[in-house]
């Protein structure tokens, strides 16, 4: 991997080859921008989350777009952009640069020929969570942290176990006992300590707060470090990319913690000012929930920038099943900053759309990725989405993730009866 980078000595020019730069100037309190110091471990600020900020002139003098295709095919060919410091302690596993596939039959279906899905599935753990966790763990890593804790609707536990298992970090991962068995596999199998609780995602986190001072672990919560957002930032870096620098009209996006959307706002804005976009238009960000846990959706129509705790939450759609989420203004800003909406898909309908989604298009899809299908049924029907916009679906994770949502109703065949070929084909 070319992980080196040039610096000037503003004296003398002299140039020096290095591999510890890094652009980050500060990190800054998401709630109220305080300024915060990048180069200590932060948590969280005022109780919400941070973002990190880098020197973009510095950037834009040091790099330009068409330099990043020759890199290595993984998001880390968007180092300039990334907070990493020790190239040589990237904690990876090959993540990103994942395919976005023009969707035709999908897209003519619900009335929008104009249809793009970025299939995350074929990430490393099968799904984007190793994007944020790639991202998280590396900078633990960087801080010397050994001890590590997460809490988990599903697929974070299996990519933070993952991470941890390649960078010999200790995992304790909490999940609800009704979480996916998948999910519960993979995290045991790569060796992290797994409790499920009888609970939701919110219980599991504040197992871990309680545990903190007993144990010494890090919580790596969604948005409770600083670094996550990083990670899935690279989703918006890579759509620009693929584009050819150049954004979509509409993104729909599964909701759960919101980082994805977080990430996504915040890298469109830096590439804004960065100046690499080829067309100023923005993306008017969708999210996308469940009507059995939808507290964005309702603190959007409410007109309130904070959600409050959506009681009894359940859904098949198990990526989604945050009824609390610590960056709730967050999502909300940038869902308003960019002309967005939110949409609630019926709970009811989530199988259907699964088989209907999965089957159009050929892509390892789940049930978050089934209600963004409904969310932009219902967006076209109001007529929000206008037939010719570009639109990109997220597909957050994959379909196997899932193995409990399959009916097992297949037809059985007895190999010592004559095969009735009109049935096979009715
Ligand atoms: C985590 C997850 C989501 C929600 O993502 P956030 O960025 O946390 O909102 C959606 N779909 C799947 C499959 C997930 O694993």
């Amino acid at each position: 991997m070319d992980v080196t980078t040039t610096q000037v000595n503003a004296k003398t020019g002299k140039k020096t080859k290095s591999n510890i730069r890094s652009f980050v100037t500060h990190l800054e309190g998401a709630i109220d921008g305080a300024v915060l110091e990048a180069r200590t471990l932060q948590t969280t600020h005022a109780d919400r989350p941070i973002w990190v900020r880098y020197d973009l002139d510095a950037i834009r003098a040091s790099v330009q777009p068409s330099d990043f295709s020759s890199r290595e095919n993984s998001l880390w060919r968007y180092r300039e952009l990334l907070p990493v410091e020790d190239p040589s302690r990237i904690v990876s596993l090959g993540e990103g640069m994942t395919p976005l596939l023009h969707c035709p039959s999908l897209g003519s279906h619900i009335g929008v020929e104009n249809l793009w899905i970025k299939d995350e599935s074929q990430l490393p753990t099968g799904s984007f969570k190793a994007r944020g966790l790639s991202m998280a763990v590396t900078m633990a890593a960087h801080f010397d942290i050994t001890r590590i804790a997460i809490p988990t609707a599903g697929n974070a536990g299996g990519a933070l176990a993952a991470y941890a298992a390649r960078a010999g970090m200790e995992a304790y991962v909490f999940m609800p006992s009704d979480t996916p068995i998948v999910n519960q596999f993979e995290a045991a199998q790569f060796g992290a300590r797994v409790y499920l609780v009888d609970g939701l995602i919110t219980d599991c986190g504040a197992i871990i707060r309680s545990g903190t001072e007993h144990t010494g672990w890090f919580d790596l919560s969604t948005l409770k470090e600083p670094y996550r957002i990083e990670g899935k930032k690279t989703m918006g870096l890579e759509i620009a990319e693929q584009f050819g620098w150049s954004l979509p009209d509409v993104i729909v996006y599964p909701t759960g913690g919101g980082t994805g959307l977080i990430g996504m706002w915040k890298a469109f804005k830096e590439l804004r000012e960065l100046g690499w976009l080829v067309t100023d238009t923005m993306p008017r960000m969708v999210a996308v929930q469940s009507t059995g846990c939808c507290p964005v959706v309702r603190a959007f129509d409410e007109g309130e920038r904070f959600c409050s705790f959506f009681d009894n939450a359940e859904t098949i759609a198990k990526g989604l099943r945050v009824p609390a989420a610590v960056g709730d203004f967050m999502i909300l800003d940038a869902i308003r900053e960019s002309g967005g909406t939110a949409v609630a898909v019926e709970e009811s309908r989530l199988l259907s759309l699964m088989k209907n989604t999965a089957s159009r298009t050929g892509i390892s899809t789940g049930p978050e990725t089934a209600a963004c299908t409904g969310a932009i049924e219902i967006l076209r029907s109001q007529s929000w989405i206008q037939p010719g916009e570009r639109v990109v679906l997220f597909n957050c994770g994959a379909l196997q993730k899932n193995v409990e949502l399959f009916e097992r109703n297949l037809p059985v065949l007895d190999p010592s009866k004559t095969v009735d070929w009109d049935a096979i084909l009715a």
